[in-house]
């Protein structure tokens, strides 16, 4: 709900005392703006002019402001907030000498400006910007000084284009201060201020910071909204001259109020930027800071206050010092419950991150609030929660062992993948940590790229770049859209995926070795480039191993070397078995498990091979591109990948030959041997497989391990 300044702020009802004779920008030397006489800016945006506020009690009520035109109570500037005048009393008058004052009967004046130097040519315009300005002006009538403007003493709005921060030069400061009550204008304790050496905004009160904006990444503060900031365009100035912060809008209607309470809101869109009214001091969420505790006192100041209170405060007020005591227990009491209520969800949270705690990331606060140390960042749920429209329908790209994923864009347009692990699944968390830990620290245009995380409550969610293609299955298995591939494509996509893995096995600052490679975790982009993706379950290794044994094998059947599935063992070889499938997918435009020739084959491997063996290699490839295939480059792949699928991981070849091999007439090519997962005659197999089904034999070695995906 659109929030009227009339219900946050009463003494916002402005009762206008002025009526405007003609419309006039501007004070001349010599001119006065009195309580029946108005400025507007040239196009009818603000005005200038004298309001009473209805303030019980008093007749000192009236207050030069400037607010926005036909409206009322968007008051945006007060000129004499602290010193209120008597109703038609007062006056703003440029005098002859270049001084901006305003004077009023009975009293003493309020100068606004006094020039060092008296002079003449002067001249003083409301803008449509807001921003009353007088001017030095010369003989022409062109600008030559700005000497004083309403936007360099701004009260308790930020509009677009007013600064804060300091000017180093002459010293002053800019900063908003709220105001003291709902009732008066005055100012009040909180602060609105812009922290140069941080390049944080900051809300304090008294000094004490209560609020930080968190930093600035990709053009916008951590501690802020995502959806809050979508219409803002920050300024920041560092230079000799000043140091300070300012915001514009596309169409220059903002008002960042800061109300008395702390709360920093956009009245003209209803938005709350900062709510430093519950910072509590304890407290880390939303960009709240966390409070110095005072120290003890000293046991002579607490026997003097004993004594002081035996003297003063006496058996008379023994009943009302009871009465305050109980409201004070019972205050405590509630604030206790629900501090104890938000303690618990802070422990869940803070949990959470200290689980996927990484090197690169130093958990601070909860929330995912985590002060960062590289690219990815940390994105609020609001964030997500407005990226993904609610995690629409509609926007549901798929589902993965890890949960749903789904279609996002981030306020600069770029859209992104939020991938949402399925609650309570303790596998997903292992995942999850494992895949921010390890694919943060990859960057290759075949590896897909992490933005950052979210942690909320039980919710965890990884935030990828968009993959406008989905997946290679959905293309390659697919009886129309499998068109789409033509053969340069696919070699393309089997070149890019071997870059990849040569990165992720040679030459990332990590060995990685994936463990899940397959046709559902090669994501394309917009020109069908193939990107690696799924970390979940990748292992980095150190330059010493090479190779892993593990009791917890995971991966996909089909596609698992054998001394993996029977033995546990893991290495880059494995990675090169699960690639060499992938090839012959890729070149037949089949699954692996759903081969099924005659009797005996059963599997694309066994297939592959038996057709290799024969001379009739290109039979394999998938039909729907015979006519774009080149045969060379099509019987190079089947080489690779019977080669890549060998029984023995020292006979497969290295990603580094692999590509040789794809890419070089004059690379040598060892013959292939009869492949894993195969025998001729199977009569006594344990080869269970149907058309469409899963299939693989393992001669009576348990699998029971594997954990399927
Ligand atoms: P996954 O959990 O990685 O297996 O993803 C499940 C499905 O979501 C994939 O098969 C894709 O269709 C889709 N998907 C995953 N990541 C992305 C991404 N970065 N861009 C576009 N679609 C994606």
């Amino acid at each position: 709900m659109k929030l009227s300044p009339f219900l946050i702020f009463a003494w916002l009802c402005l009762r206008t005392t002025t009526h405007a004779t003609t419309a006039r920008d501007s004070l001349r030397p010599g001119e006065m703006l009195n309580n029946s006489s108005i400025l507007t800016s040239a196009q009818k945006k603000f005005s200038l002019k004298f309001a009473t506020i209805e303030i019980p009690n008093t007749s000192l009520n009236t207050y030069l402001v400037i607010d926005r035109a036909n409206t009322t109570g968007n008051v945006d500037w007060i000129g004499n907030r602290n010193d209120p005048l008597a109703y038609n009393s007062c006056a703003l008058t440029l005098n002859h000498s270049g001084a901006l004052i305003i004077t009023r009967h009975n009293g003493d004046s309020i100068v606004l400006y006094s020039p060092a130097e008296a002079t003449n040519r002067t001249i003083a315009t409301l803008l449509d910007s807001g921003n009353f300005v007088l001017k030095e002006i010369d003989g022409n009538g062109s600008t030559k000084n700005v000497l004083w403007q309403s936007f360099d003493h701004p009260e308790f709005v930020l509009l677009p284009g007013m600064k804060l921060g300091v000017n180093k030069k002459s010293g002053m400061s800019w900063l908003v201060k709220a105001s003291i009550s709902r009732a008066k204008p005055a100012s009040g304790s909180f602060t609105l201020e812009w922290e140069p050496r941080e390049g944080q905004l900051v809300i304090k009160r008294q000094g004490q910071v209560y609020w930080a904006s968190g930093l600035l990444r990709n053009k916008r503060f951590e501690h802020i909204p995502e959806e809050v900031q979508l219409m803002y365009e920050y300024n920041i100035v560092s230079n000799e001259e000043e140091e300070s912060f300012s915001y514009t809008t596309p169409n220059g209607v903002s008002q960042w109020v800061l109300f008395h309470n702390g709360q920093l809101k956009d009245t003209t869109r209803g938005s709350e930027i900062a709510r430093a009214d519950t910072c509590y001091g304890y407290n880390t969420d939303g960009g709240c800071q966390r409070w110095e505790q005072p120290t003890c006192r000293k046991k002579s100041d607490q026997r003097d206050m004993k004594k002081s209170i035996r003297v003063h405060f006496a058996a008379a007020v023994a009943s009302l010092v009871i009465v305050i005591t109980s409201i004070g227990i019972f205050y405590i009491i509630l604030r206790r419950r629900k501090s104890a209520l938000k303690d618990n969800t802070t422990r869940t949270e803070n949990k959470m991150l200290k689980l996927v705690a990484l090197d690169r990331y130093a958990v601070s606060k909860h929330h995912c609030e985590v002060k960062k140390r590289s690219d990815s960042r940390v994105f609020s749920y609001a964030s997500i929660i407005a990226m993904t429209n609610r995690f629409s329908v509609e926007n549901k790209l798929g589902e993965g062992g890890f949960g749903l994923v789904y279609k996002g864009k981030l306020p600069t347009g770029e859209d992104v993948a939020i991938k949402r692990l399925s609650k309570g699944s303790r596998q997903g968390v292992i995942e999850f940590k494992n895949e921010l830990n390890l694919i943060s620290q990859l960057q290759h245009m075949n590896v897909i790229q992490i933005l950052g995380c979210c942690i909320h409550g039980e919710e965890r969610m990884l935030i990828y770049e968009y993959m406008a293609n989905k997946s290679l299955d959905f293309f390659l298995f697919d009886r129309t859209r499998k068109m789409l591939l033509d053969w340069k494509r696919r070699f393309n996509i089997i070149e890019g995926i071997a870059q990849g893995l040569l990165y992720l096995h040679k030459y990332s600052r990590l060995k990685v070795v994936h463990r899940d490679l397959k046709a559902s975790n090669i994501l394309l982009d917009e020109n069908m480039n193939p990107k690696i993706s799924d970390f979940g379950t990748a292992r980095i290794f150190s330059p010493q191993e090479s190779e892993i044994n593990t009791e917890r094998i995971v991966g996909t059947y089909g596609y698992m070397s054998p001394e993996y599935v029977t033995r546990g063992i893991f290495s880059i070889k494995s990675d090169v078995y699960s690639f060499g499938v992938l090839i012959l997918e890729i070149v037949s435009g089949g699954r692996t498990n759903s081969f099924y020739s005659g009797e005996r084959q059963c599997n694309l491997i066994g297939h592959a091979w038996e057709l290799w063996q024969q001379g009739k290699g290109l039979e394999l490839v998938d039909p729907t591109i015979r006519d774009s295939c080149i045969e060379d480059q099509a019987l190079r792949c089947i080489h690779v990948g019977l080669l890549c699928a060998e029984d023995n991981a020292v006979d497969r070849p290295t990603i580094s030959d692999i590509i040789n091999m794809l890419t070089s007439e004059y690379a040598p090519f060892p013959l292939p041997r009869r492949p894993a997962f195969y025998s001729r005659r199977m009569p006594n197999e344990e080869c269970r497989c149907t058309k469409g089904s899963e299939c693989y034999s393992v001669n009576g070695l348990s699998i029971s391990n594997v954990v399927a995906r």
